[in-house]
C-alpha cells in the first residue's frame, strides 16, 4: 500500500465494514434514516425523465443506493455501483447478483475509465468523512477525483461534504466552504452548478451539469417512507394488452413452428384478420415493427427518399415527433406548417399556395389524436401537385375502421400499435392501402429491399413486424371490442362527470378521437396553467401529448417554418387527461375535481 488519501479512506472504511456490517455504521451513517434522504437529494440530479439513463454510483459501498432505487420504483435508472472495496463489493453483489459492480481505483494512473461512462454519476459518502487526512489533502482527492470523471459524464454529477455553517465540526469529517467547491466545480462546469442544504443534515450536496439544469424534482420521496395520507397518483395512462394467458395459445404456435419473424404465420395471419377489419383487398395492409417504420416504409414507397430537387417533407407542426424522425430517415428536411384551428391537421387547400411547393418531395397530413383524415381532399392535392402524400394516421384505428371508404384509399395511411395506443402490441404498426402495388413496395421497404428475390432493389430498412408482436396483436383482436366497449364507457363517465361539474364544452375523447385519448381544451394559457397546477396539486398526471409543437423540440427547432400561429396558440391549452380502459369512477372524480377547481379559480 502507498501513502496516497485514497488508500488510507479505503482502508478506514473497510475496518467500518468489517465492525458495523451491512448496516449504515458500517457505511459511516448515523442511521438509516438520514441515508434515505442524501439519497433522493442525490437522485435529484437525474432530470425528471423517463427514458432510460446510466446512473454510476461511485463509492457504492454495498450497493445500498440500488436497494433504494428498487424501492422508490425508479425504473428507468440503468445502475452502475463502483468502489475500490473488494468487501465491499462482495456484499453488493451478494445482494443484487444480476447488477453491476465494478472494482475500480478512479484515480489510478492507469486506470481504465471507461466502466464508469454514464449519463448521471453520484458519489454519497466518498467526500463526507476525512478519518486522519489534512483538510488539503482531502481538497486535493476531491479535485483529482472530479477532475478525472467529469470528462465519463454526460448529463451530471452529485456529491455531498460537510457543511462549514453548524455548531461545530469535527475533527474527522471533511467540512469545505461551498465557495471552494464552487470554485472547483465551476472549473469543470462553468456556471451550470448547484448546492442544496435544506434537508435538515449537517452537509450539502454539490450538482454539476453539462447543460442547463431542470428544476429539481423534490427530495421528498415520491413513495412516502412512513405510511402516510397522501393520495394515490392517477396515472396520465396505463397501457393494459392482453394477459400471458391470452398469448399462451399463439406462443405455442411459435414454438411449433420455429418461426420467429419473416413473415411467419402469425404475422400473415394477423395483416389477414386486419385487412378484413378494415375492409381492403388483399394485400392492402402491411405490417411494421413500429408505426414510424410503417411511415418510413409508406413514404419510401410512395416518394423514394429525399433529391436535390425536392429536399423538403412538409408536415404540421402539432403531431408527434415520430413523424418529423421518420421523414428525416427518408432522407428529407421537415418543412414545419401550420395546423388548421378547426381539423387541427393540414389543409390542403392553403397549401396550394405555399411558396416552395415545388420543392417539397411529399406531404404528411396527420390525425391529430386518431382523428382520421379523409381521403378526398389528399387525393385531390395529389392529383393538383403531383407531390405523393402519406398520412400518418398513428392513433387512427378506430375511427378509420367506422368509416373505411373515407379513410382508407389509394393514399397510404400509417397506424401505430404502440403499447399507449388504443389498439397496441408493444411496438407495431401498420400501413394500410388499396393500392395492392404501393403495399408491396412498402413490404419490400420495410424488409431490406427484398421481394421474392434475395435482391436489394429499393432505398429500405428492417421494420418487420416479429412473430412474437404479432401474437400479441391477434390476442388483442380477440378482446378488441370488450376493449374498446371499456374504453368508450370510460370516455362517456368522463362526459357525464363533467357535464355535472357543468364544463364538459372543452372536453374532447372517443369516439370523436381515439379513445386512448381524454382531452381538455383550455379557452388560453394562463386558464391551461392554473388547470394543470391544479391538476398537479392534487396528484393528477397529464400530459401534452405533442408538445408545444415540433418547432420547441431542440432537434427541430431550426427547421423550415411558416407562420405558426394557430398552433402557438393551440398546443399548450390542450391537456391530455388520465385515460385507461380501466379507469374506475372515483379516479375519474378526482380529475374532474381537479380540473374543475383549477378553471373555477381563472373567474
Ligand atoms: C404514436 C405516434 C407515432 C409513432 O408511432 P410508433 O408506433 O410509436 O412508432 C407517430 N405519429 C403520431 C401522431 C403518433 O401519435
Amino acid at each position: 500500500m502507498t501513502d496516497r488519501p485514497d488508500d488510507l479512506l479505503l482502508a478506514q472504511s473497510n475496518q467500518a465494514l468489517l465492525q458495523h456490517g451491512d448496516t449504515p455504521q458500517g457505511a459511516h451513517w448515523p442511521n438509516a434514516a438520514d441515508r434515505r434522504t442524501r439519497f433522493d437529494v442525490m437522485l435529484d440530479v437525474i432530470a425528471a425523465h423517463s427514458e432510460p439513463v446510466v446512473l454510476c454510483d461511485l463509492g457504492c459501498g454495498t450497493g445500498e443506493l440500488l436497494a433504494h432505487i428498487r424501492e422508490r420504483g425508479l425504473q428507468n435508472i440503468r445502475y452502475v455501483g463502483v468502489d475500490r472495496s473488494a468487501v465491499a463489493l462482495a456484499l453488493a453483489r451478494a445482494k443484487f447478483p444480476e447488477a453491476s459492480f465494478i472494482e475500480l481505483d478512479v484515480n489510478a494512473a492507469d486506470a481504465n475509465l471507461d466502466p464508469i461512462a454514464c449519463d448521471y454519476l453520484i458519489a454519497n459518502g466518498l467526500f463526507t468523512v476525512k478519518w486522519d487526512l489534512s483538510q488539503q489533502q482531502m481538497m486535493d482527492f476531491l479535485d483529482a477525483t472530479l477532475t478525472r470523471i467529469w470528462p465519463q459524464v454526460r448529463e451530471g454529477l452529485a456529491f455531498n461534504v460537510m457543511s462549514k455553517v453548524v455548531d461545530w465540526e469535527r475533527d474527522d469529517l471533511f467540512h469545505v466552504p461551498m465557495d471552494d467547491i464552487a470554485r472547483m466545480l465551476h472549473a469543470l462546469a462553468g456556471r451550470r452548478i448547484r448546492f442544496r442544504a435544506d434537508y435538515g443534515l449537517y452537509e450539502y450536496t454539490a450538482y454539476a451539469y453539462r447543460t442547463d439544469p431542470t428544476p429539481f424534482r423534490s427530495a421528498i420521496p415520491e413513495t412516502p417512507l412512513i405510511a402516510s395520507a397522501a393520495p394515490e397518483k392517477v396515472p396520465v395512462l396505463r397501457p393494459l394488452l392482453p394477459r400471458s394467458e391470452k398469448l399462451q395459445p399463439y406462443l405455442r404456435r411459435i414454438d411449433a413452428t420455429r418461426i420467429y419473424s419473416n413473415y411467419g404465420p402469425l404475422v400473415m395471419e394477423f395483416e389477414h384478420r386486419l385487412t378484413r377489419h378494415f375492409g381492403l383487398p388483399a394485400g392492402g395492409l402491411v405490417s411494421a415493427s413500429s408505426g414510424t417504420a410503417g411511415l418510413v416504409g409508406a413514404i419510401l414507397a410512395s416518394a423514394a427518399r429525399a433529391s436535390t430537387a425536392r429536399p423538403y417533407a412538409l408536415l404540421p407542426a402539432y403531431t408527434f415527433v415520430a413523424t418529423a424522425v421518420a421523414i428525416e430517415q427518408c432522407g428529407y428536411r421537415a418543412w414545419l406548417a401550420d395546423i388548421d384551428a378547426d381539423s387541427w391537421t393540414l389543409d390542403p387547400q392553403r397549401l396550394l399556395a405555399h411558396p416552395q411547393l415545388d420543392r417539397i418531395g411529399v406531404v404528411i397530413p396527420v390525425a391529430p389524436f386518431g382523428r382520421p383524415v379523409p381521403q378526398e381532399p389528399w387525393l385531390a392535392f395529389r392529383e393538383k401537385t403531383g407531390i405523393p402524400v402519406v398520412i400518418d394516421g398513428a392513433a387512427g384505428f378506430e375511427g378509420i375502421a367506422e368509416d373505411p371508404g373515407r379513410y382508407l384509399g389509394e393514399i397510404p395511411v400509417m397506424m401505430s400499435f404502440h403499447a399507449t395506443k388504443s389498439f397496441a402490441t408493444g411496438e407495431g404498426g401498420c400501413v394500410a392501402s388499396t393500392n395492392i402495388d404501393l403495399a408491396a413496395r412498402t413490404t419490400q421497404a420495410l424488409n431490406f429491399g427484398f421481394y421474392s428475390a434475395r435482391d436489394s432493389r429499393c432505398a429500405s430498412t428492417n421494420g418487420k413486424m416479429s412473430e412474437y408482436h404479432a401474437a400479441v396483436g391477434l390476442a388483442e383482436l380477440d378482446g378488441w371490442a370488450a376493449k374498446y366497449a371499456a374504453f368508450r364507457a370510460v370516455a362517456d363517465a368522463y362526459r357525464r362527470q363533467l357535464a355535472d361539474a357543468g364544463i364538459a364544452g372543452r372536453f374532447l375523447a372517443a369516439p370523436d378521437i381515439s379513445s386512448s385519448y381524454a382531452l381538455y381544451r383550455c379557452e388560453s394559457t394562463t386558464q391551461a396553467q392554473r388547470a394543470q397546477d391544479s391538476l398537479r396539486e392534487n396528484s393528477v398526471e397529464f400530459r401534452l401529448w405533442y408538445g408545444a409543437g415540433l418547432q420547441h423540440q431542440s432537434y427541430f427547432a431550426d427547421n423550415d417554418h411558416g407562420d405558426l400561429r394557430v398552433t402557438e396558440a393551440i398546443a399548450p391549452c390542450v391537456l391530455g387527461l388520465p385515460m385507461a380502459a380501466d379507469l374506475t369512477e372515483p379516479m375519474i372524480a378526482r380529475v374532474v375535481s381537479a380540473l374543475h377547481s383549477g378553471l373555477a379559480a381563472d373567474s
